[in-house]
């Protein structure tokens, strides 16, 4: 798996497919984002931030080259034909309802969104505990359901948003259950505050 990871402008910048284009022909290329549009005052991750004239860039280009998107099914299977690529956010900001869905729909492509289900509707707390960094709005119950309906998939990232190799096993456990959720999008339904789905 080539996983890319396009930077803001204002760090590492991506800004054509030119660098990549030997690595994206190698097989099924998984564009990484995390959050769209312009860099708060006082961010602390600037590289987690794409602005949203760049995705939209970035976006078209594939396009124009050719390019489609794969779900996750078909990166799974390998059943992709052709110039694919899978584009992915971490953590489910909600800039991605205004700077990434009018993008994804004009140019044909599906993504998918790793929400970490015990913070839906919330904020990112855990880059602001660890770094102070501004808080970011995560995208809401709403959100999911607008996101599923124009036709684009949810993954899991957590449950809090830990980090897996530190917490204890029954932890964990509980941390990766929440990969139901992907597993069963229309669970979607079922998200309570903190991440468990009943039942
Ligand atoms: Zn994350």
């Amino acid at each position: 798996m080539v996983r890319a990871m396009p930077a803001h402008p204002s760090s590492r910048p991506y800004s054509a497919l030119e660098p990549f284009r030997e690595r994206f022909a190698e097989g099924l290329p998984v564009l990484c984002y995390h959050k769209l549009g312009p860099l708060p005052p006082d961010v602390k991750m600037p590289s987690l931030y794409v602005s949203s004239e760049l995705f939209a860039w970035q976006m078209r280009q594939l396009r124009d080259e050719g390019f489609a998107s794969a779900s996750l099914d078909e990166w799974r299977a390998s059943a992709h034909e052709g110039r694919r690529i899978v584009i992915t956010f971490d953590d489910g900001s909600r800039t991605l309802m205004r700077h990434a869905l009018p993008v994804l729909a004009e140019c044909g492509f599906r993504a998918i969104v790793y929400l970490v289900a015990g913070a839906i509707g919330g904020v990112n707390h855990w880059d602001v505990a660890a770094f102070g960094e501004v808080p970011d709005a995560l995208m809401s119950d709403v959100d999911v359901r607008e996101w599923l309906a124009a036709g684009h998939e949810i993954g899991a990232h957590t449950v809090t948003h830990c980090r897996l190799t530190r917490v204890p096993l029954g932890q964990a456990r509980e941390e990766i259950l929440a990969r139901l959720s992907r597993e069963l999008p229309q669970a979607v339904d079922r998200y309570t505050p903190d991440g468990r789905l009943p039942g």
